[in-house]
């Protein structure tokens, strides 16, 4: 439950810390459609690496590409046959390329793409196509045999299936339900059980549990759970087992990567990771996570694995995911201050004592490059990322926390003036503050947010690290969030230098209430909820501080020519609330407190209101820009002498998201379109 996802007040910001004439002859926009931005990112100091870190960082993608439809599958049982029905229409359609249906599909098609299957990467909610389903009918009719063969299936076969999956919203129409009072394996369309109920599977996965076990396996990460003749079974995800095609390549590209590995620890990491997938024990994937979290001085790193517990409504099973990536040295130099005060920040958090750990352990962070997303992390992905997720991993031998900043650059860049501040802040002041230090204090942010907030604070003894359930993921992102937010404001940041000034953290906090009360709400459709944990995280704090700033006004929201707008009179005072919050947070998560979780998301964090979010989207509308931002991959092409040596690894920017997406569907898919 690690992750930072992009939020949508970051395209505020100016840069601060990159080279602008460099990045400016950088064409950073790839595509747009529906409510997507395709960008690109680069690479930088690739070409510094030694020839060996380079052969590892190859052999690593290529691992990483392989993951690319197990996600699919994961994410709906329908999805590996959609894309490939669509794939082969888009390549075999000898129709009108102009015809509203084709511009229709083929929009649809890359939102697919986007969402690694049928239903929207981030509402949830499956999206409706705006083509017929008669020109759908037509086209399958006339794939050719070749296509069919390769899907394996007749076009009727596909046509029973796919009109129904595709065009009835009454079907699969939300891939992960969280509301309560429904049973949310039924109700929701991920394919991460089948046939179970969600009382069924609470209860497989109680008993295994036991509550004195100082080392709990992740219980059902990496398996779907089944009813087969009336028992339950797990369909574990490894070699020999269920996406065995797939996990074989992983492990072959892993196992190169292996043989070039830049020291002992670093073999360790990828030798247990292999062994992982070749058994699928979950204690074989604890000891990987540790020998991953104690190798923090090799220059290349990786996730590789089944990680966030995000798509399954119950936060067991883990999506499939990878991301490459090296040390950004120069940046690192400011996470590194962070971590070695660490100690203090926990000393000095404002949780009751009980709820303090009494040694931080090795919080380590730094600032990466990313070389390649895949999995859950392609295209959209996260810019900061902090791991392993098991609780007492963390506690014993703390965790790795990274922020991506060749990601967060990207985004910078391509927002840069897109009117969004000039629209949405109170005055000049606040854009001037924002535009002066923004870039800075959200990296700033979320080096807090994963350095120190995820790993910060203790469970009492005995306390079920699931016992917040369907709640925990909003709880753990408001803690991380509000553990950097408090301290922001502390004038231990000039003290260590991180921020320049006491001035600097309004920025952060301003940016912070006016995204939470405001504009994140552009991503939701008008009568919708919200589903996704950070946000829920973000209006949580921002309107519970709200609520409780009335009575002093710290924060209002003001209204002029019709338009509202967040006001923030005082600061101090909001640090204040800050405080508060994080106490009582800090407390329903250390003590499981399961009821107040519920009531506290319930309250603050779900609900909108239609009257102000109809009047954001429609401000937002005005400026046309897209609220969700995806990107494609450089291209790798590995250079061998003649006796096939691995001598050099050229990077090549030029493909395009359509021309990305149907070579990876061609190089990089061995799944079977349905997998049991
Ligand atoms: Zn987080």
């Amino acid at each position: 439950m690690k992750k930072v996802i992009f939020i949508l007040m970051m395209s505020l910001l100016t840069f601060a810390c990159t080279s602008k004439e460099q990045k400016e002859e950088f064409n950073y926009v790839v595509d747009s459609f529906a409510d997507m931005q395709i960008l690109r990112y680069q690479v930088p100091e690739l070409e510094n690496l030694t020839i060996k870190q380079k052969e590892l960082v190859y052999y690593l993608t290529e691992a990483a590409l392989h993951g690319r439809d197990i996600l699919y599958d994961q994410n709906g049982k329908y999805n590996l046959l959609v894309r490939r029905t669509l794939e082969a229409i888009y390549e075999n359609y000898k129709g009108d390329k102009t015809s509203s249906d084709f511009i229709a599909f083929e929009v649809y098609l890359k939102r697919v793409w986007v969402s690694n299957g049928i239903h929207h990467h981030y509402g949830n909610d499956k999206f409706i196509p705006n083509f017929s389903s008669d020109f759908f009918e037509n086209e399958v009719k006339l794939l050719p045999s070749a296509s069919l063969e390769k899907i394996g299936m007749s076009s009727q076969e596909i046509l029973d299936y796919l009109i129904p999956v595709i065009f009835n919203p009454e079907i699969a129409s939300r891939r992960i339900v969280q509301d309560s009072g429904v049973d949310l394996l039924q109700a929701s369309a991920c394919n991460y059980y089948e046939g179970v109920s969600q009382a069924e599977a609470e209860q497989f996965y109680n008993a295994q549990k036991s509550v004195n076990d100082p080392m709990p396996i992740s219980y059902g990460l990496n398996t779907k759970l089944v009813k087969e003749n009336g028992v339950l079974v797990e369909k574990t995800y490894k070699v020999g087992g269920l996406y065995t095609a797939a996990i074989e390549k992983i492990v072959f590209w892993l196992e190169k990567a292996y043989s070039v590995a830049e020291n002992e620890q670093q073999k360790e990491v990828i030798g247990r990771l292999i062994e992982y997938y070749q058994t699928g024990d979950l204690r074989t994937f604890d000891d990987f996570s540790i020998a991953w979290v104690n190798d923090t001085t090799s220059h290349i790193d990786f996730v590789n694995g089944f990680i966030e517990t995000y798509g399954d409504p119950l936060g067991m099973k883990a999506s499939w995911e990878s991301i490459v990536n090296f040390k950004n040295v120069e940046a690192t130099k400011r996470t590194e201050v962070i971590s070695s005060n660490a100690q203090w920040f926990e000393d000095n958090s404002p949780i009751a004592k009980e709820f303090k750990k009494e040694t931080v352990k090795g919080v380590t962070a730094k600032v990466i490059t990313a070389a390649i997303l895949a999995g859950d992390c392609y295209p959209t992905t996260p810019i900061g990322i902090n791991l392993p997720n098991a609780n007492w991993i963390r506690a014993m031998h703390g965790s790795k926390s990274v922020t991506i900043e060749n990601i967060t650059s990207a985004y910078d860049m391509a927002a840069h003036g897109n009117g969004f501040a000039e629209e949405f802040a109170w005055s000049q002041v606040e854009i001037d503050l924002m535009s002066k230090y923004g870039f800075l204090t959200d990296n700033l942010h979320t080096d807090l947010h994963e350095c120190l907030g995820h790993g910060s604070g203790k469970l009492l003894p005995g306390v079920d690290p699931d016992a917040l359930k369907a709640y925990g993921a909003t709880i753990e992102e408001t803690r991380a969030d509000l553990f950097g937010l408090y301290f922001m404001a502390d004038p231990i940041m000039v003290k260590l230098g991180l921020l320049p000034d006491k001035e600097a953290y309004k920025a952060q906090y301003y940016k912070y209430f006016m995204n939470g009360l405001m504009t994140q709400q552009v991503r939701i459709e008008l009568g919708k909820n919200i589903e996704e944990s950070h946000m829920r995280n973000r209006q949580l704090i921002t309107r519970w501080v709200f609520e409780k700033a009335k009575s002093d006004n710290a924060v209002e929201l003001r209204e002029r020519d019709g338009k509202t707008y967040v006001v923030i009179n005082d600061y101090k005072k909001v640090q204040a609330y800050f405080s508060d919050l994080l106490a009582e947070i800090q407390r329903i998560k250390s003590t499981g407190d399961f009821q107040a979780a519920h009531d506290i998301v319930e309250r603050y964090a779900v609900k909108l209101d239609p009257v102000l979010h109809k009047q954001i989207l429609d401000r937002y509308a005005g400026l046309n820009i897209a609220p969700y931002k995806g990107f494609v991959n450089p291209i790798y092409k590995p250079i061998f002498d003649k006796n096939g040596n691995f001598v050099d690894l050229k990077i090549d920017y030029s493909e395009n998201y359509v021309e990305q997406n149907l070579r990876y569907s061609t190089e990089y898919s061995s799944l079977p379109t349905f997998n049991e």
